[in-house]
């Protein structure tokens, strides 16, 4: 089946036409981050302006880029939520738009499903399996006993881990978004200043990042007083070093636990270079599966909601033009019936 999906929960518009829930036919995405990047964070007023600007041209050049004519079409996918509302708001008018011009089936899709199903796009996935989910609005361990069952086993007490990175990087001066520019720091930094790490109640699979936060803030207020020179890269490596530690331990704990063949990594935070050799190291070092997508599939995108929405095509589970976008939304309800 070919299914066009539409992605608009935050600051990405895009429009993918995947078949099959695995085979990508075209993934457009225009990225806001230049418009963003002037106010140190998405503002959610301006990227829901944004979305409308992109989202009809976008589809236009979807249907040609696919080479396919809208006939060919078997549903209308598109992110539900989580996100920012006015955001989804725009795909989620745009999807019902399609679905009732072209009397095609219309498949609300979590975006979170989303971004763990990107792996399918290029992986085969072994069930059970245990995704780390680490985003710019999610930290979780989801556990997936079968195709589209999804129980969610930690989350985050706070901040995300992406959010986490974006606020450390802010305090240290770097440009939005941060992530990338604390990893780089922390790569090459030569010196690393000691930073506690969140473990929890020693069973929990949850995680807490505000705790190393304040800690990062404090390092940067103390040399301020002092009117020392912060070694930057230093934090930068020691504040990577804690996340990153209990990151695998707990992911590794949580496979062993749930007797999983393998672990996904997915989430704009994959991207993370010290965080992915890590997770090889320890994967490898323990023969478990990895499975990463590739760069362009772990940030947002519209190829990795279709191939989500697919499992629910298999399963004829569609919504109605009734659908509303819904900035919070369970992950664990929007598991495919069984
Ligand atoms: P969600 O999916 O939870 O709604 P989101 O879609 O906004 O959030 P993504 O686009 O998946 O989040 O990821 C963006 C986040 O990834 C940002 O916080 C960014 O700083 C972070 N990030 C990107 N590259 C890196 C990197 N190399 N190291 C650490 N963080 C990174
Ligand atoms: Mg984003
Ligand atoms: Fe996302």
């Amino acid at each position: 089946e070919l299914i066009l999906a539409i992605e608009t929960s935050c600051d990405e518009t895009s429009v993918s036409i995947v078949r099959g829930g695995r085979e990508i036919l075209t993934n457009l995405i225009a990225s806001q981050i230049e418009t963003h990047v002037q106010f140190g964070g998405v503002v959610p007023e301006i990227a829901s302006r944004k979305h409308v600007e992109s989202i009809t041209i976008l589809i236009e050049q979807a249907i040609v880029e696919a080479g396919v004519s809208l006939g060919d079409l078997s549903a209308i996918a598109v992110t539900q939520g989580p996100g920012l509302v006015g955001a989804l708001l725009v795909g989620v008018v745009a999807a019902k738009s399609l679905a009732m011009a072209l009397d095609l089936p219309l498949i609300a899709t979590h975006h979170i499903a989303g971004h763990i199903y990107a792996n399918q796009l290029v992986h085969e996935i072994k069930y059970p399996s245990v995704a780390l989910v680490v985003s710019g609005g999610h930290t979780e361990l989801v556990a997936l006993e079968s195709e589209g069952s999804f129980r969610i086993i930690g989350c985050t007490r706070d901040d995300a881990v992406g959010e986490a990175y974006d606020k450390v990087a802010r305090a240290l001066h770097l440009p939005y978004p941060g992530g990338p520019h604390i990893d780089r720091l922390a790569v090459e930094a030569e010196e690393e200043i000691m930073l506690p790490r969140a473990w929890l109640e020693p069973d929990s699979y949850d995680f807490s990042f505000s705790g190393l936060k304040s800690a990062v803030l404090s390092v940067i207020n103390q040399a301020n007083m002092r009117g020392q020179q912060l070694d930057e890269s230093a934090l930068a490596r020691g504040f990577q070093a804690s996340v990153i530690d209990v990151l695998v331990t707990k992911a590794l704990r949580a496979v062993h636990a749930e007797g999983a063949q393998q672990l996904l990594l997915c989430g704009g935070v994959a991207a993370n270079r010290g965080l992915r050799a890590a997770l090889a190291a320890r994967c490898e070092a323990e023969g478990i599966p990895l499975l990463v997508p590739p760069l362009s599939l772990c940030t947002d995108n519209a190829a990795m909601i279709g191939a989500a929405a697919h499992l629910k095509f298999k399963h004829g589970e569609f919504s109605t033009l009734n659908m509303k976008a819904e900035p919070v939304l369970s992950l664990e309800e929007w598991s495919v019936a069984r």
